[in-house]
């Protein structure tokens, strides 16, 4: 059998983690497979890039998720229902798409425990995954977002939503920062007053940025909060996909030993 090849397609790609994670898990799972990155500008031309590449499965990440969901000859019934793709597998020249991040994500926060309540800050293409398989699992789930136009969708499928000028705060759980402040800046996810009034609250706070401390997990501490960063959804949406890339055919434990490592070179 060829070697099968894999890639993650993105805008930007370039400091993406996810070719270390597969490519140790293939080499140490003794996997005949290789996984590369792939620069794709336009969302459009994801099917057809997919084919003349030769490849046998793909993750995408930001801005291609909802073109692959559109890309896909058959879904899953998660993905169907949230209209976002981050993982492509080929069987027999069709394309068939997961969305593996919400249920990483959801793995993620399984560490804490007697959880009900959830603050999201933000209200974007991972708010929009994470929510949905949070509701379905039987969090009460809360969007507090910038702007009011992302909150329109989530408002319709019933979802509390406000606004900061809108927002009449409650005790919350868990509260978690599903914006990119932070990630590129030194900026927080929502006005300081607003976050002095719901971290004290919280039994821990939780950022999806990966790979730096963010103004929003120093705030936390300084509230003497247990943290947690982006990392483990990464590498859990990343295990997940490869059992679908490799036909569930080993254990989320086994590849976890081999992935993880990426975290550490
Ligand atoms: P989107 O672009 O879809 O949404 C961005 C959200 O952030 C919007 O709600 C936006 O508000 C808000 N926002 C951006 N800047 C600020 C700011 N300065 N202050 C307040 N709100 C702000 O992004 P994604 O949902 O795709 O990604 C969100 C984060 O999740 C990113 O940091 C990304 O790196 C991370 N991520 C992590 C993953 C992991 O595996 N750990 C996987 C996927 C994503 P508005 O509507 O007002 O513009």
């Amino acid at each position: 059998m060829a070697k099968e090849l894999f890639a993650i397609f993105g805008n930007p790609v370039s400091h993406s983690k996810s070719p270390l994670m597969h490519n140790l898990a293939f080499q140490g799972l003794d996997y005949d497979a290789c996984y590369t990155r792939h620069l794709l500008k336009d969302g459009n031309t994801l099917k057809e890039t997919f084919f003349t590449l030769g490849l046998k499965g793909i993750n995408i990440t930001v801005p291609h998720k909802e073109a692959a969901f559109h890309a896909c000859d058959t879904l899953d019934p998660f993905a169907q229902k949230i209209g976002v793709v981050n993982t492509i597998v080929e069987r027999e020249g069709k394309l068939y798409g997961y969305n593996t991040d919400a249920p990483g994500f959801l793995k993620a926060i399984s560490e804490f425990k007697e959880v009900k309540t959830v603050l999201f800050l933000g209200a974007g293409g991972t708010a929009q995954s994470t929510s949905s398989i949070l509701r379905e699992e039987g969090y009460e789930v809360t969007l507090l977002n910038r702007s009011e136009e992302r909150l329109e969708k989530y408002k319709k499928d019933g979802f509390q939503t406000f606004t900061y000028e809108t927002f009449k705060p409650q005790p919350y759980d868990l509260v978690i920062n599903m914006t990119s402040a932070g990630l590129e800046d030194e900026n927080l996810p929502a006005p300081k007053e607003i976050l002095d009034i719901v971290m004290p609250n919280a039994k821990a706070c939780v950022d999806v940025i990966y790979g730096k401390e963010t103004p929003f997990l120093k705030l936390a501490k300084t509230h003497k909060k247990p943290v947690k960063d982006g990392s483990d959804m990464l590498l859990y949406q990343g295990i997940i996909a490869f059992q679908y890339f490799t036909k569930h055919s080993y254990t989320f434990e086994e590849i976890k030993q081999h992935m993880q490592k990426a975290f550490t070179l």
